[in-house]
């Protein structure tokens, strides 16, 4: 890819701290590129200490938007005043939208997961049962969006009980008819709950690691369900499996990865994204060149 940089590219980028495995460039130029933008997107290593000094300089400099990842969300959203509803609720903030306004953050994750399963099952996660293992800032997202989004029910999990209880609470205090309740942090208890659910979503680490065992056995699924696990870095995780050999239906997380980007892309420039190349790129990125014969 050659971008053609000059004195009126519109710069955009990720920050975050770490940032190397960020894969936000490449699916972000890819976009630019294909809609002929005269614009680039850059990552920057920022630790979270440093966030609230740098926005400014960055905006000043020209930059137009901005993702933030891990550990940054929470610290947008703590220093920015101006915040679209997402992000209030959430908690958490992945989008930066520059203008002559000022900044505005935005938070695209939960939207990226409900587009993703749409997309993926067919299915709206409006009146499902829903069982979710994992409270972290992936899960919360998740967990935010589906009851925003009208779930008849969610059922959490998670091995931290400080997480659990948190999310269980906050969700409550959106006073949604949801129905939320907290399994607990007993694995055997997870078994019986996973198989109440009609989509069942993880978003614990467990399984990015080769060798690493499923946390869900096979006879915690059983067929007709929908599981959807967050980790996007193979086309079929451990916990895939298991529910695949139960009969469930089974998607990665990298439909989350390309939504949440599609939807920034077009915060930042009134624009619809060309979802079908960042989906291209995300792929060769993730699965190599073969990426097309394997998914
Ligand atoms: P996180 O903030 O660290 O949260 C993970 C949660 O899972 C923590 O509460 C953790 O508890 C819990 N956990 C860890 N091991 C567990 C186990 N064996 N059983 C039950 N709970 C366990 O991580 P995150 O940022 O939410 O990310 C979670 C996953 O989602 C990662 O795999 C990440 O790559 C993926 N993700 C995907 C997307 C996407 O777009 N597809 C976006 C964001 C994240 P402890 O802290 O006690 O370990």
């Amino acid at each position: 890819m050659v971008i053609n940089i000059n004195p009126s590219t519109t710069p955009y980028a990720v920050l975050g701290h770490p940032i190397r495995h960020s894969l936000s460039p490449r699916m972000q130029n890819a976009a630019f590129e294909a809609l002929a933008m005269d614009a680039v997107y850059l990552a920057f290593d920022v630790p979270p200490e440093k966030l609230m000094q740098t926005l400014p300089v960055l905006a000043e400099l020209g930059f137009a938007g901005l993702n933030l990842t891990v550990p940054l969300k929470e610290v947008a959203f703590r220093g920015l005043a101006d915040l679209d509803e997402a992000a209030r609720r959430l908690g958490s903030v992945n989008t930066i939208k520059i203008d002559a306004g000022g900044l505005k953050g935005f938070s695209t994750d939960g939207e990226g997961f409900l587009r993703a399963v749409r997309e993926t099952f067919d299915l709206s996660v409006k009146g499902l049962s829903l069982f979710l293992l994992g409270c972290g800032g992936a899960g919360r997202a998740v967990a935010m969006a589906c009851a925003a989004a009208g779930a008849k029910r969610i059922m959490l999990a998670d091995a931290d009980r400080t997480r659990l209880t948190k999310l269980e609470a906050d969700l409550r205090a959106l006073g949604l008819k949801t129905d939320i309740s907290a399994v607990g942090t007993e694995p055997q208890a997870w078994r019986r709950v996973c198989r109440e659910a009609e989509l069942v979503v993880h978003a614990t680490p467990v399984g990015m690691h080769t060798g690493e065992p499923s946390v869900l056995p096979p006879d915690a699924f059983h067929s007709g369900q929908r599981v959807y696990d967050l980790i996007y870095m193979s086309p079929e995780t451990v916990l895939m499996h298991a529910a695949r050999e139960a009969g469930a239906r089974t998607s990665n997380g990298l439909g989350m990865l390309l939504h949440q980007g599609a939807l920034s892309f077009s915060i930042w420039t009134g624009r619809e994204a060309p979802v079908a190349v960042m989906r291209r790129v995300l792929e060769e990125a993730v699965y190599g060149k073969k990426a097309e014969a394997r998914i």
